[in-house]
């Protein structure tokens, strides 16, 4: 059994993840780009892990989109995006970002690419700079 240590940016939030992830999709749909404010979210998801707050569980605040399957999780102080289950427990979502360790599955896929932005296209041709740029 596999253990993973996550956390949010102003570090009230911590929890642990006992077990294996399925499946792991880049999401490119419009809810994606808008809450994540980027060109996709990064999400982990298992039907068999289970999560452990160890610190900071009341801070973590649950958005659920009206009439749709969209939900979000996060800081209440920092916003940093952060794990909800979904289907009465039996789905864990885990956004990649949120997590201190290695990550060692790869993205399974990239999901709603017909939605992508605009400016979405060939990303890894474009200049790569180690550090914000002087
Ligand atoms: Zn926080
Ligand atoms: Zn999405």
């Amino acid at each position: 059994m596999k253990t993973y240590s996550g956390s949010c940016l102003c570090g009230a939030v911590h929890f642990k993840i006992e077990g294996e992830f399925d499946r792991f999709f880049l999401c490119h749909c419009q809810h994606c780009q808008k809450d994540t404010g980027s060109a996709h979210a990064a999400n982990l998801f298992s039907t068999s892990a289970s999560i452990a707050w160890s610190s900071g569980e009341d801070s973590v605040k649950t958005y659920q989109l009206p009439s749709t399957r969209h939900s979000k999780s996060f800081c209440s102080t920092c916003g940093s995006a952060l794990p909800y289950v979904l289907r009465e427990g039996k789905l864990l979502v885990v956004p990649a970002g949120s997590l201190d360790c290695q990550v060692d599955i790869k993205p399974t896929a990239h999901i709603f690419v017909s939605s992508k932005a605009d400016w979405d296209t060939q990303l890894e041709e474009i200049t790569q700079i180690d550090k914000l740029p002087g």
